[in-house]
């Protein structure tokens, strides 16, 4: 199928509850997409933080077909290797205690506010129940996540919303200080704002949140979905912060390109759900996780020092356009605002120059494949370079 026939079928098939841009995907390698009239793109948006080794990656292509041909499925209901050998390497590496399996970042969170729930309701004759997220955060777009995503904008359309939900500003540790009260049972936050804006918190604000958490007996909750699996250049990013979670969900960047998501539990927390508490049908599912376990396989300290070193490289290389104004983010998770140009704009100029970029509020987004080579970044650079020219 040419790709006019492809734009066609979709449009008039698939229901238009986003925005596309104008391009049709066929195939791809590494950090380089090909549409499907031939035309090279190179990659800095590794769909949205879930390629992690790029595309088609040769050894998590093996681990995910040699899966997908032994055994792809059998509910969460039995045992299976792949999903128990993921958890026990996640469990190991980031010293929590228990995992919990599900499809994406929404259901991960879905499932924190639902722990964060019943711990607080359990611990409280039922009064503790309300969960405090930041100004400008995303958290997915399920009914419950979806309130907890403190935008305004979400906040229509769909009411009556969730109650049981309030919003602080970020990095105001006086407000959160006063929000935090006696029905609360969880604080939660991305250490970057992915969809809002590439915002990094401040250490001086998640360590006191993390503190307040603490002393009043409050869930610390981290959603990593974003800025997750190295991401910033460490495995989790609230290694950055110097603070230790209660609960972290994850998602996008664990699975190398298909759907897995989680819930890692400390102590406090692994066994708050109980059997029959909570479930998946997919949960866990062998493709996915042996697909997750090669992403972890490869996600070494020389790949982390590598995704630092390759993101200092572009913060610099894009500090030194004339244009730029500012460039905000961590490792490979940037955004930058260009004057005279609106970020949509550089999007879409952009990718007809051959290169794929994302937006974030006023910025334009930038999450290349972690494996990104250095000759492909500068060839995405230049492509920058010539459009803010
Ligand atoms: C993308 C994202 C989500 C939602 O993940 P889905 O897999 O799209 O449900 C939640 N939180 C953050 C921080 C995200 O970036």
């Amino acid at each position: 199928m040419d790709s006019n026939t492809i734009k066609k079928l979709d449009k008039e098939n698939i229901a238009h509850t986003y925005g596309r841009f104008d391009m049709v995907a066929d195939h791809g390698k590494g950090a380089v997409c090909v549409d499907a009239d031939g035309k090279e793109y190179i990659d800095f948006t590794s769909g949205i933080g879930v390629n992690s080794l790029g595309f088609c990656n040769d050894a998590w292509v093996k681990a995910v077909t040699e899966q997908a041909s032994k055994l792809q499925h059998v509910s969460n209901l039995y045992y299976t290797g792949p999903g128990a050998e993921l958890a026990g390497k996640l469990c190991s590496r980031t010293g929590m205690s228990k995992v919990f399996f599900c499809n994406s970042g929404a259901e991960a969170n879905e499932c924190a506010i639902k722990t964060a729930r019943k711990y607080g309701n359990e611990s409280s004759s039922g009064h503790k129940h309300k969960i405090i997220t930041m100004k400008e955060s995303f958290h997915g777009r399920t009914l419950a996540t979806v309130t907890a995503t403190g935008q305004d904008n979400f906040h229509k359309l769909f009411d009556p919303f969730l109650a049981g939900f309030d919003y602080c500003s970020a990095n105001d540790t006086e407000e959160l200080k006063q929000k935090v009260d006696d029905e609360t049972c969880a604080v939660m936050m991305e250490m970057i704002q992915g969809e809002g804006g590439l915002n990094v918190l401040s250490s001086e604000f998640v360590q006191a949140a993390a503190e307040i958490c603490r002393d009043r007996d409050v869930l610390f909750i981290i959603d990593e979905v974003q800025t997750g699996v190295g991401r910033t250049g460490k495995f989790f990013s609230y290694e950055h912060f110097g603070v230790h979670p209660d609960i972290v969900t994850f998602a996008k960047g664990i699975g190398g390109g298909l759907p897995i998501g989680g819930v890692l539990f400390d102590k406090k927390t692994s066994e708050v759900l109980q059997p029959g508490d909570h479930g998946s049908t997919y949960g866990a599912n062998p493709v996915a996780c042996a697909g997750a376990l090669e992403v972890m396989k490869q996600m070494d300290q020389e790949l982390l020092d590598d995704i630092a070193a390759k993101g200092s490289y572009i913060v610099s290389e894009l500090k030194a356009i004339d244009k730029v104004e500012e460039v905000t983010g961590m490792g490979m998770m940037l955004g930058f605002r260009a004057s005279g140009i609106e970020a949509k704009d550089i999007v879409a100029a952009c990718l007809e120059k051959g290169l794929m970029t994302l937006t974030a509020k006023d910025k334009v987004r930038m999450l290349p494949p972690l494996t990104i080579t250095k000759e492909e970044i500068d060839r995405g650079l230049e492509i920058i370079r010539t459009v803010l020219a």
